[in-house]
This record gives C-alpha cells, sequence and structure tokens, in this order.
C-alpha cells in the first residue's frame, strides 16, 4: 500500500530506509555542547557506519546533539561523500535549534547560518530535509526570530539549494495551523515522539498531520523496550512477534512503518541495524496494529518535553 513515505525519496531517487539517529544516546557522549573542536566520537562514527553498511540511506543529525562532525565522518567513510552521485543516495535529515531553554541557547544568528555552519563540518553542500528542532522559543530571547522569521529562512534555504525540503519537530496543531498561515513552502515532516505508550505527543497531532500530507518521523519507536521499565507492552509483542518469527524491537518499528510513519532509531550495536531493516520484509495485520494500540494505550510514557506538553 503506498504511504506518505513514498513520496520522499533520497536525489538519487532511492527509497528512503528508516533513519538512523545520531542524537540522545550518542550527544550525551559528546564534547560540551556547542564546542566546535575536539576529537571525533569514534564509537558514533563507527556505529554509523554499520547503520550505512547495514543498508541505511537515512541519517538524522541536529544542532543540538553536536554531532555534524561524526556524521560527517561516517558519511565520508561509507564513500557518501566520494561525489555528488554518491552523496544523492543518502538522505541526511538535521535540525535548526532555536533555544527556549535554560542553558540551550541557540547556537547561531539563526538557521541560514546553522545552515552553512553544519554543511561544511558535514561535508556536503546540501541538506535533504532541516526540521526546526522545536517550537517552545520566545523571540524576546535567544535569536528575537520568531517562528515565523525562522520559517521564512527556512523557505529561502530551499530557494538557495541549500536544503531540499523542510519541516518540523515536536510542533503541535497550533503550531502547524500558523505555519501554514504563511508558508509558501509547506512543512514536508513533523518528528515527534511516538510509540504504543504516546500515540500522540500532542492531541489530535496524528489526524492532523495525515489531513496535511506532513509525514509524521517516530522518535523514541523503541520507548517501550528500554525508557520505560514497566514491561506492560511485552507480552502482547511477544505474541505477535511470535507470528512473524521478530523480536520486541523489531515489531515497534513495524507498528510505526504500517501507520505510515518513517521511524527513526539507533544502537550502539551493529547487528541490531540487520535486525531494524529487517522491518521492511514483514508486515502487521490491522488487528495486530490495532491490539498493539489498544494494549499501548492502557498505560502513559512521555519520555522528552514532558513539561511542553504537559498535563497532557
Ligand atoms: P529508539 O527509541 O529507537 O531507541 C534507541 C535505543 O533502543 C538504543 O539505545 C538501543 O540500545 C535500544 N535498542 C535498539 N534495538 C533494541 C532491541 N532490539 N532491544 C532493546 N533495545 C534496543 O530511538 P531514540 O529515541 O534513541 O532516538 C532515535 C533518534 O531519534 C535519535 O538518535 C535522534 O536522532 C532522534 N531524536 C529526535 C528527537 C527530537 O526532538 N526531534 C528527540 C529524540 C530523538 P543499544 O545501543 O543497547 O542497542
Amino acid at each position: 500500500m503506498a504511504s506518505l513515505r513514498d513520496n520522499f525519496k533520497t536525489k538519487a531517487g532511492e527509497r528512503l530506509t528508516i533513519g538512523v539517529g545520531s542524537g540522545t544516546k550518542w550527544h550525551i557522549l559528546k564534547r560540551s555542547r556547542g564546542e566546535k573542536t575536539g576529537d571525533l566520537v569514534e564509537p558514533l562514527v563507527t556505529t554509523l557506519v554499520s547503520a550505512f553498511e547495514a543498508g541505511f540511506n537515512h541519517v538524522d543529525t541536529a544542532e543540538i546533539y553536536n554531532t555534524h562532525a561524526e556524521v560527517g565522518e561516517a558519511l565520508r567513510r561509507a564513500g557518501y561523500l566520494a561525489d555528488e552521485k554518491a552523496r544523492e543516495k543518502v538522505w541526511v535529515t538535521d535540525k535548526y535549534y532555536p533555544g527556549g531553554f535554560p542553558g540551550h541557547e541557540p547556537l547561531t544568528t539563526g538557521p541560514i547560518a546553522s545552515i552553512d555552519v553544519a554543511l561544511k563540518a558535514l561535508g556536503t553542500t546540501y541538506l535533504d530535509l532541516y526540521l526546526v528542532h522545536q517550537p517552545f522559543f520566545d523571540p524576546k530571547t535567544g535569536t528575537g526570530l520568531t517562528l515565523k522569521d525562522v520559517w521564512r529562512e527556512l523557505e529561502q534555504a530551499v530557494a538557495e539549494g541549500k536544503v531540499r525540503y523542510i519541516g518540523l519537530s515536536n510542533s503541535a496543531v497550533p503550531h502547524i495551523e500558523e505555519i501554514l498561515s504563511y508558508a509558501t513552502v509547506k512543512p514536508a515532516v513533523n518528528q515527534i515522539e511516538f510509540h504504543p505508550f504516546l500515540q500522540e505527543q500532542s492531541p489530535g497531532i496524528v489526524s492532523f498531520c495525515a489531513k496535511h500530507d506532513i509525514l509524521i518521523e517516530p522518535y523514541g519507536p523503541l520507548s517501550p523496550l528500554f525508557r520505560d521499565d514497566s514491561g506492560k507492552l511485552n507480552d502482547t509483542l511477544d505474541k505477535i512477534g511470535a507470528k512473524h518469527g521478530k523480536n520486541r524491537a523489531q515489531v515497534l518499528l513495524r507498528y510505526a512503518v504500517d501507520q505510515g510513519f518513517l521511524p527513526i532509531t539507533t544502537s550502539s550495536k551493529a547487528e541490531r541495524f540487520h535486525e531494524a531493516l529487517e522491518v521492511e520484509t514483514f508486515q502487521l495485520s490491522p488487528e495486530d496494529v490495532a491490539l498493539i494500540s489498544k494494549e499501548g494505550a492502557k498505560h502513559h510514557f512521555r519520555g522528552f518535553f514532558i513539561e511542553k506538553f504537559a498535563p497532557y
């Protein structure tokens, strides 16, 4: 069945795999945020290279992770930066950090400046997707830019050929409605926390994105396995996994894929990248998806931006 995901291809025209991330467990290993020099975090580079070798053609980074150098080095070692044709075979997502959290100030004067820094560190001339990492910033602090100013700069980056697609992350319906009211380039993606214990990061977000052809990229898809340690979904995942000969993580990733979403995952273990890509080789029945949703909805867990979405 065709899904919104199929509209997104590498520049060479290849179907996008699920994404490999360079945030969460990785950026905490990293040198101080904002510091632009320092040795590469080799475990991250080698892990990303193993993800590419396993078959991932889609990598996710962000300004605030401070992992551009490692992502760039991994792209280079995997051969993706050898020439223009090679670069066109991989999809690189990056995110602008607009500030809004104490201790996490914007790192540049705005998105265009951030993109220029990122392109240099990554060793590429364009990004496939550029997201506003979160909309919880106040123009009275930080760069002074409003969400509209930020979006205009993203649109400018598209016009200048620095970015192919633009989108959002952690955005709720009112944020997207605002952007749609003035956008000349619509948001293509909303990257949000999504798993059976959090099926709506904010009220009505899934159906709203579907209605506006905005692809949902779930992050934290494996949270029920380790961020929440209640184990409340394990029996259901095992029962469904046994039918397909797949493990809990594979079922959780497929749960996202079968709803038309494009999840981002990560691991420190090379073999798990092979397992993760096996999500393309099986499908859950609508009944399986419904059962995971039903059992997942009995328990609530949110791992990110907890205060911003409270009390929802
Ligand atoms: P996941 O929910 O997929 O969790 C990844 C973790 O799951 C890894 O630490 C890994 O541990 C563990 N794991 C992998 N396979 C298995 C398995 N078979 N069984 C048990 N555990 C397993 O993804 P993340 O939430 O970490 O995020 C992925 C990416 O999403 C980030 O790197 C980042 O790029 C992006 N992200 C974006 C955010 C945003 O605000 N836009 C916020 C958070 C993340 P191990 O190393 O032991 O395999």
